[in-house]
Order: structure tokens, then C-alpha cells, then sequence
């Protein structure tokens, strides 16, 4: 196990025995099965497709896929603690959880025709296939409804032609989630959702060399006259921002609930870098100054979990769209991963930035998590505008 976390009971209140379980069983799974691997996986730039299909014995790889499909399907609550405690560990198994249940299978399952749920839903249960959404692009990753991918309508289903980039997973997916407009012109109105198959002809998948998260390969993904059938349409045609809007609504809450595990690691790093550095003859955990960081990086923790598990109590409820919910909770999660980083790297002084402590690589991730899915400033703006009664959930 790893260091001593402070504030399990009050993380633990508000979950129900099974819950709990739920947090102790992927606790100790992501412990033994994941963590002794990650540095590796990144310094060797190598995608942890075997640590990923770990996963999938657990079900731990489609918690909200129904278990008709294949799937584990558990409670939104219980969906978020998995996501907190894969990325308490690593944030690259804990993308794919979140992409596959919130963004790609969950758009299927709230969206998709039967024969799309049967085709995809299945493989997707059994780890078979990966996903990939691809939304941003060179031209636009906040602006969505900018976007220039675009869809033609031909006999028999359309043509895509355009590029995403910053697609995570995308070497390794076997299915696309893909946004494109049917006509720029019309701006969100035009935008469409489609499901891919990435071996199909006139995909081009290239790297897109990143600082940081070497290890997720993400990609820039060409699109030259893709022919996809008109059974990969998703939704309606022009349909694409109503789906987008429901998946990013449960993207965000995954990525909030990652966003504590990984605020969680660092308080916990911390606390155990500052039980045992000494300087001038004491711990320096002694020092008021570092006592301060740390009150102040377990207090960002747990108001940002609180956020996250009722966000998910009100999906459980069945409340849809928590969009200002949804934007609250990434917002002040991911500040609290960025800033509990920024101070676990200070506590750890000059060893904070050696390759020998992870806190140093957890800082540029906890960045990285404040642009998915929304960076920082659009999440202000969206809080401020549902406030003004400006945007409707
Ligand atoms: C590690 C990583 C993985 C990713 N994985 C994926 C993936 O799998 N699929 C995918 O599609 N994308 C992915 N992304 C892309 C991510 O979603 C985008 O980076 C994000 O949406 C922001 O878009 P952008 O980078 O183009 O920034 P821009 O939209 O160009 O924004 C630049 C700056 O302007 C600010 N800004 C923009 N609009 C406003 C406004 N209205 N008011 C105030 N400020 C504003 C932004 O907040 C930001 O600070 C990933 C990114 C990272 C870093």
C-alpha cells in the first residue's frame, strides 16, 4: 500500500459498503498491477496496452457499458471512484476508462441504434477494442463548432476528409468517435458525430510528439476521402453538438474524478517526502511553511472529491445533463491536481524535477488535465453564463 491518507474516512463517507469495496479492490489492483510499471511505460515511450487489459477481468474497463452489451454497468458514484483510483496511478489507464465509458460507448448507449450498441458495445466490454474520440483540431480545440473536418453526403453514406489532433489511443483504437460538419457555414448546427473504423481506407494516423504522457502516443489523424457507411452515423445529421454535450458532460466528471486521484497521489507523496527530509536538525515537515502547503493541498482535495461525488449522486438520480455541475467540478478539480502539484514538487525541493520522485512528471500531467475536456477559462465562462440565466442546462 502506499502512503497514509488522512482523510479516508471523510473520502469514505460518503460512499456506500459497496462502494467502498469498489475503492479498495481498484486501490489495491492499481497498486500491485500498474503503479510498479509507469515510469518505465513513460521513459521507454511505450503504450501500456498490457496494463490496460488488466482491466478487463475486473470489468473495471466498462463500467457504465449495460450488462447486456457486456458490460459491468455500475453506479455513476462507484464509475467516478474507479476513474479516481486508476488515475491516482496513472493517468494514461484511466484516459482509456473515461473515453470508453463517457465519451464513446456512453454517446452508443445513449445514442446509438441497437445494431451500432451490438456491433460496438460487446468488443468494447471484452478490451478487444480501444477508442479514440477525435474532436480538436489544428484550427480549433475550445471552438468546436469552428470545426473544419467536414462530411459529405454521398450514395450510401458520406465522404470525411480533415485532420484531428491530440487524439489519445488513436494507434491502438478500433473505433473512431468522430465530429465533422456537414457545412462549416452553419457552425454547430453543422456539426455531426460519426463511428469509424480506423483501418478504413484513407485514415492516416501520424504522431503528434508531446512534452509529456509520452507514453499515451497520441496522434494527429488525417482524413483523405474517408468513405464511412451511412450505419456510422451517430445520432442525426446536424445532431453532433446534442451528443457532444452529453458525452462532455459525463467526460468532465470522469475527468474531475481523475483529477482528485491524482490531487489524492500528491498530498499523499507529500506528506511522506515530509515525514522523513530533514533540514536544519528537524523534518521539514515541521516547518509551518510546508504545514501550510499541505492543509492547504488536502483541503483542495476534498472540496474538489465533494464536488465529484455529488455530481455523480445527481447522475445517479438520473438528473442527464449537469452541465454547470459537470463544469464546476472539472474546474476545481483540475486547479486542485495543478496546484497540489505544483506544491508536492516544491515540499520535494530540487528532487521534486529528478527523474528518482514522480511528483516532478505528475506536474505536467496535472497540466495536461486542465485542457481536456474543456480547459479552464471555458469552464469560468460556462459557470458564469448559466449563473446569468445567459445558456440553459
Ligand atoms: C494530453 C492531452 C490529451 C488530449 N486528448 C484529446 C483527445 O483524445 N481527443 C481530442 O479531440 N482532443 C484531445 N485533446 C485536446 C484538448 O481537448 C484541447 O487541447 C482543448 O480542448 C483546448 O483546445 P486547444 O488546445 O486548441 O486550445 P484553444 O481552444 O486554442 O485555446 C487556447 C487558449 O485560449 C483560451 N480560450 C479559448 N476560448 C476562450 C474563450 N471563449 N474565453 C476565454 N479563453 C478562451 C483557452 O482556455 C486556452 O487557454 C487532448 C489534449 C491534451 C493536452
Amino acid at each position: 500500500m502506499g502512503p497514509a491518507n488522512p482523510t479516508a474516512r471523510m473520502a469514505d463517507f460518503d460512499l456506500t459498503p459497496e462502494q467502498r469495496i469498489v475503492r479498495q479492490t481498484v486501490r489495491e489492483f492499481a497498486e500491485r498491477e500498474i503503479l510498479p510499471h509507469v515510469e518505465r511505460y513513460e521513459r521507454e515511450e511505450k503504450y501500456p496496452l498490457d496494463l490496460i487489459q488488466k482491466l478487463v477481468p475486473l470489468g473495471l474497463i466498462a463500467p457504465m457499458i449495460p450488462q447486456e452489451y457486456g458490460g459491468s454497468f455500475l453506479d455513476v458514484v462507484s464509475y467516478g471512484v474507479i476513474c479516481e483510483e486508476l488515475a491516482r496511478v496513472d493517468w494514461v489507464v484511466a484516459s482509456v476508462v473515461s473515453v470508453t465509458n463517457s465519451l464513446v460507448g456512453g454517446s452508443i448507449v445513449r445514442r446509438g441504434t441497437e445494431a451500432q450498441k451490438q456491433r460496438w458495445l460487446p468488443p468494447m466490454a471484452r478490451g478487444e477494442i480501444l477508442t479514440s474520440a477525435c474532436l480538436t483540431e489544428p484550427g480549433c480545440g475550445t471552438d468546436l463548432a469552428s470545426m473544419r473536418t467536414t462530411a459529405e453526403k454521398v450514395a450510401g453514406g458520406y465522404r470525411l476528409r480533415g485532420t484531428k489532433v491530440f487524439i489519445s489511443h488513436a494507434a491502438h483504437a478500433g473505433l473512431f468517435f468522430v465530429a465533422a460538419t456537414l457545412d462549416p457555414s452553419k457552425r454547430h448546427r453543422g456539426v455531426t458525430t460519426f463511428l469509424v473504423d480506423p483501418r478504413s481506407e484513407g485514415i492516416g494516423i501520424g504522431e503528434f510528439p508531446m512534452r509529456t504522457l509520452k507514453r499515451d502516443n497520441l496522434a494527429e489523424v488525417h482524413f483523405d476521402d474517408v468513405f464511412v457507411p451511412d450505419d456510422g452515423l451517430l445520432g442525426e445529421e446536424g445532431g453532433g453538438f446534442p451528443v457532444l454535450g452529453s458525452a462532455l458532460d459525463m467526460g468532465r466528471y470522469s475527468v474531475a474524478a481523475r483529477c482528485v486521484g491524482q490531487a489524492q497521489r500528491c498530498v499523499e507523496l507529500a506528506l511522506a517526502y515530509a515525514g522523513e527530509r530533514e533540514a536544519f536538525g528537524q523534518k521539514i515537515g515541521e516547518f509551518q511553511m510546508i504545514q501550510s502547503k499541505i492543509a492547504d493541498m488536502i483541503c483542495r482535495t476534498e472540496s474538489a472529491r465533494g464536488l465529484v461525488y455529488r455530481l455523480g449522486r445527481m447522475k445517479d438520480a438520473g438528473v442527464e445533463r449537469a452541465s454547470m455541475e459537470a463544469s464546476m467540478a472539472k474546474l476545481v478539480a483540475s486547479e486542485a491536481a495543478m496546484s497540489n502539484a505544483l506544491d508536492a514538487v516544491q515540499i520535494h525541493g530540487g528532487y521534486g524535477l529528478s527523474a528518482e520522485y514522480e511528483v516532478g512528471r505528475l506536474l505536467l500531467e496535472a497540466k495536461a488535465l486542465e485542457f481536456g475536456e474543456g480547459t479552464s477559462e471555458l469552464h469560468r465562462k460556462l459557470i458564469a453564463e448559466f449563473a446569468l440565466g445567459l445558456r440553459k442546462q
